[in-house]
This record gives structure tokens, sequence and C-alpha cells, in this order.
């Protein structure tokens, strides 16, 4: 890895270097009852929308790489025959500027399923393949436990990242592009003094994050306790709303629906982002719903977060970003949820 330090004003030359090609990031949407600042990732239209010190976002960047609604593919009727159209929706480079190591370490995930399996998902690679990542240092807010879930950091999956410092940013570059780019403002390799104020700046970022899940065990525990009452009594409060998969950044569970217009001439096939914890996720031809209750679909979600994922990937497809606990309209968080699980010897703090 490179390391390149610039000052702290020449941000905004790097943005409208950039800025030749949509710039997506982390912009003020408005304020909850509470006076607390709403952030979401939002195309940019300058610089100053760019709201860097934001805490964490309502949802994740997910959406501009898994649209909630996406056509598969449409079916145009000429001559007597169907002509099938497949359109990947990634038009040109698109630029992500600020995001978190969490959500970064979420796509390295997803990329996992959807890019490098045996049934890699074309239209998240295009969109993917599409994208220069910027990353930003975070400020945990206390509901983070990145940390826990080991993706407060993240060596991958970005062009640049940027943490910091009090007058400077430090730059870990990570691919050609991005080395051009800081050629082209005023920038320098970084030095020992660099190195030190980096260190420093990481370890005050971890002295913030308070929230933990205890992991160790985990898999095996969630086998042992795969009929425990807590599964029960965590549905009985869950309203089976969907809201966490929404606001994930690493749900990728989908329904797909055909419809066929009426004079017969058009038909697509759509692709709906989806949540297995509404009420007819595992509901099949016949009417049989394989989770009819809530405490079956509640578990599952877990079970597919931390202990499946584990077992193929050897790692959870959780990051800890906090987004579900936050959005829960029923309270539930992973901590308390994880520690409950494992009989109360964490206290979800
Ligand atoms: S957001 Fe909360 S209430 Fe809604 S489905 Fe998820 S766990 Fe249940
Ligand atoms: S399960 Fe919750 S905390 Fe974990 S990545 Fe998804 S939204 Fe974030």
């Amino acid at each position: 890895m490179i390391f390149k330090v610039f000052p702290a004003e020449e941000l905004a030359a790097l943005y409208e270097l950039l800025a030749v090609n949509p710039i997506v990031g982390p912009v003020l949407k408005g304020r909850d009852k509470k006076d607390n600042a709403l952030y979401d990732f939002a195309l940019t239209s300058g610089f100053a929308d760019l709201a860097l010190d934001y805490g964490q976002t309502m949802h994740s960047a997910k959406k501009f790489f898994l649209p909630h609604r996406e056509d598969l593919c449409t079916f145009t009727l000429s001559d007597h025959d169907w002509d099938k159209h497949v359109d990947y929706g990634a038009y040109q480079h698109t630029v992500l500027f600020g995001l978190h190591p969490c959500d970064i370490n979420a796509l390295n995930k997803l990329d996992k399923v959807l890019m490098e399996s045996v049934y890699p998902n074309p239209f998240y690679g295009a969109k993917r393949s599409n994208m220069f990542i910027v990353g930003h240092s975070c400020s945990p807010t206390p509901s983070c436990f990145c940390r826990s879930m080991a993706s407060d950091s993240v060596i991958r999956g970005f062009d640049l990242f940027l943490t910091r410092l009090d007058d400077s940013y430090f730059a870990e570059v990570n691919s050609a592009k991005a080395y051009h780019l800081l050629e082209k403002i005023k920038s320098y390799h970084a030095t020992d003094r660099d190195h030190k104020l980096f260190r420093h700046a990481v370890s005050e970022k971890n002295k913030k994050i308070t929230a933990q899940v205890d992991t160790s065990d985990l898999t095996k525990i969630l086998d042992m306790e795969f009929h425990a009452d807590v599964w029960q009594e965590w549905g009985d409060k869950c309203l089976s709303c969907g809201t966490c998969a929404n606001v994930c950044p690493t749900c990728y569970c989908y329904g797909v629906e055909e419809e066929v217009d009426l004079d017969l001439r058009h038909a697509r096939k759509e692709k709906l982002l989806y949540s297995c914890n509404l009420v007819d996720f595992a509901e099949v031809a016949g009417g049989h719903n394989f989770r009819p209750e809530s405490h079956t679909r509640l578990k599952y979600r877990y079970y597919h977060k931390h202990r499946g994922f584990v077992e193929a990937y050897e790692e959870s497809l959780c990051v800890g970003c906090g987004r579900c606990g936050n959005a829960c309209l029923a309270d539930i968080t992973v901590p308390e949820v994880i520690a409950s699980v494992r009989g109360g010897d964490n206290n979800g703090k």
C-alpha cells in the first residue's frame, strides 16, 4: 500500500477532479424529533453537499449497487416474436465519496456472493466495476460495534481511503487511478511523523467504539441455542416490517416478479430486494409457509448473518454498522439479541 498526505484544503480540489463523473456521498437530509442530524447517501451537486463528519447514514450505499427494484429483462413482441432486452444499469463511472470502513467491508462481503460465487450477478458486478470509491475515516456512534465484527478498518475494496489528521489527510492509495489523481493536487509521500499521526488518529477513533458483540464460538453457540426460548421472545417483539434488511448494507435477498401488459406486447421480469423478516418470505406455491411465525424468520436472519455465512466464507455477514438497531421500531439490536442468546454473558454494551 502507498501512503500519501495532502493538506485538508486540497480535498475540494480532489472532489473537483473527480466531478467529471457523478459523485455520490453522505448528505444531510434533515433532523429527527430530537434534532439529531439525519444523513443519507445521495448524488451531490457540489463539494459543499458532502457531510463527511456524519456519524452514520440511515441507509447504506447498497442502493447504488443493488437497487430496491430492478428490471432483469424486458420483452417486446415484434413480428410474432419476443425481443429480449437486458440492461445492467451501469451507464457511466460513478464516484462514491466518503464511505466508512464498515460500508466498504460490506461491499467486499457482497462481492464474495455476487461477483465471486458460482452464479455471479452481472447487474451488481457492472455497477461495482464502474465505481471509484473514496473511503473516509469515521467517528463511531454509540450503536457502532464494527470492531467486534472486524470491520472497523479496511484494506481493500476502495481506490483511496482518507483519514483526517489535524490539518491534513492521510491517504491510503489502492489503485493506479487514485495515485495519478493525487499527483494532480499538492501531496507528498507520508513521513514517519505522518505515520505516527495516523496511528494516533486510529487509536482515538477506537476509544469511541463502545458497543460490542462477543463473537467467540458464536456459530457453535447458535447451533446449541437453536431452540432457545429467547428466539420466541424476540419474535414476539418483532413487527415483521423488514426495515432491518432494507437499511442493512449486506442484506441481498430478493424476489422476482413477472408482468405481462394487457395488450400482450410487452413483458418484464423484475427483481425486488426482500427481507427474510416479511411474513411471506418463505411462502411457496400452494400457500404453504415454511416460516409462518415471526420468531422463526427473525432467527433465520441471525443464522444467515452469524452462522451460515461464517461457515461458507469464514466471516460474518454483519459489519456492525448498527443501522438495523437504529431503524427498528421494536428496539431490536444485534448486540442485545446475541447477548441474550449467549445467556447474558455479554451485556451488549
Ligand atoms: S426492523 Fe425490527 S421489527 Fe422490523 S423486521 Fe427487523 S427486527 Fe423486526
Ligand atoms: S445486521 Fe445490522 S448491524 Fe449488521 S450489517 Fe446489517 S444493519 Fe449493520
